[in-house]
């Protein structure tokens, strides 16, 4: 695992991270199943000692616009992922955006991957992705000095 050189915003980095440690495209989920799965994180005691949010609504955007993204209105969380983003750490990236309260408006910035969303994320993959890619994700933060 090498540290990454080629970019030096915070935001590109995250991503990239998560790339490298090959956790970001992890498990294909499909569409109609995305739902289901935040449900039982939401319903989760784990969930309810981690965020005041007891509702979050999956939007699949399709094929039109390559994009995710993750906002909270009036309590209640959204996540929007296209065709190419159905992919569980895609998921987990998204409601741990909810999670540590740095769900956004319009483009995601450095700002909404501060250190308490990367340990978030950490622990997020531990719970639900298993404790190997919570780890690979944590030393690829680690090694990008992310955490
Ligand atoms: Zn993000």
């Amino acid at each position: 695992m090498a540290r990454l050189v080629i970019s030096r915003s915070r935001n590109a980095r995250v991503y990239a991270a998560e790339l490298t440690s090959g956790v970001r495209y992890l498990g294909y989920i499909p569409p109609e199943e995305a739902q289901s799965l935040i449900n039982e994180v939401v319903r989760s005691t784990w969930w309810k000692k981690r965020s005041s949010i007891r509702e979050v609504i999956f939007t699949y955007t399709g094929t039109k616009r390559q994009s995710g993204h993750a906002r909270v209105e009036d309590g209640i969380g959204y996540i929007d992922l296209c065709s190419g983003l159905m992919h569980e750490g895609l998921i987990a990236h998204e409601m741990t955006h909810i999670m540590v309260d740095s769900a956004y408006d319009g483009m995601e910035d450095d700002d909404d991957h501060g250190p308490a969303f990367c340990r978030g994320e950490v622990d997020y993959y531990k719970r639900w992705l298993g404790p190997t890619s919570s780890l690979l994700l944590k030393q690829s933060f680690a090694i990008n000095e992310l955490l």
